[in-house]
């Protein structure tokens, strides 16, 4: 488990009072990644004082452009941005994202310098179908950016995100050495570095089991990334 990063995604939530989450997390540790909404960006990377990483939920696809309500990687970065979150599962499903959007916005994110985390997962449905390997599979296959740089996997199963509700843990080892497996298929050697973090109902009581598993990079973490008190309970139980 050693050095697991522990992201949080704030989602939409959060105003600027609670950039002292952000204070209180910078001032206790140096290595947790955040991504709060694109309106505490600038706050956040101040409050955080070059001791957290601050990251989008999301980017579009292009740098600029008639694009009403968007925001480019290129801005992420331009407000001290170090990553992009693309292709959350409430993005895929609400913004009806495909595979090809999530690769375009990979892309997007290394061209403007931001590491990028790509979330896959599947449906409780498609688990019951035992489609597992088969939709990861061709989420992985879609929206994978060209290399390795940068990359960071987000195994979220849709049906453990905000639910209190996790897989098992021989489930979690199953699907990130399947995922793993896909990424040195595609990339040889290089995909053995890329960094494979699981989210979906990760707390403080249950970070030390998922976090234990082989291949569990760290944790992407929404509810419990909230507050600091949570989310450094989270990273200390995965030391
Ligand atoms: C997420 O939104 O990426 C997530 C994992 O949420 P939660 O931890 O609340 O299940």
């Amino acid at each position: 488990m050693g050095n697991a990063l522990i992201v949080g995604n704030w989602k939409m939530n959060g105003l600027s009072a609670s950039l002292a989450e952000i204070a209180a997390m910078a001032a206790a540790r140096n290595d947790l990644w955040v991504a709060p909404p694109f309106t505490l960006i600038a706050g956040a990377v101040a409050a955080a004082q070059g001791r957290l990483r601050v990251g989008g939920q999301d980017c579009h696809s292009r740098p600029n452009g008639a694009h009403t309500g968007c925001v480019s990687a290129a801005m992420l970065a331009d407000l001290g941005a170090g990553f992009v979150i693309v292709g959350h599962s409430e993005r895929r499903t609400d913004n009806g994202e495909t595979d090809t959007d999530v690769r375009a916005k990979a892309l997007a994110g290394r061209a403007a310098g931001l590491d990028v985390i790509v979330c896959v997962g599947e449906t409780e449905g498609q688990r019951d179908a035992g489609e597992v390997e088969a939709v990861v599979g061709r989420q992985l296959a879609g929206s994978l950016p060209d290399a390795t740089d940068g990359l960071i996997i987000a195994y979220e199963p849709v049906w453990a995100i905000g639910t209190g509700r996790t897989p098992t843990p021989e489930d979690v080892t199953a699907v990130h050495g399947f995922i793993r497996a896909q990424l040195l298929a595609r990339f040889g050697d290089a995909g053995q570095g890329v960094r494979i973090l699981y989210g979906g109902s990760v707390k403080p009581d249950n970070a030390a089991l998922l976090l234990g598993q082989p291949d569990v990079g760290g944790a992407l973490v929404g509810g419990a990334s909230l507050t600091a008190a949570s989310l450094l309970a989270i990273a200390a139980a995965a030391a």
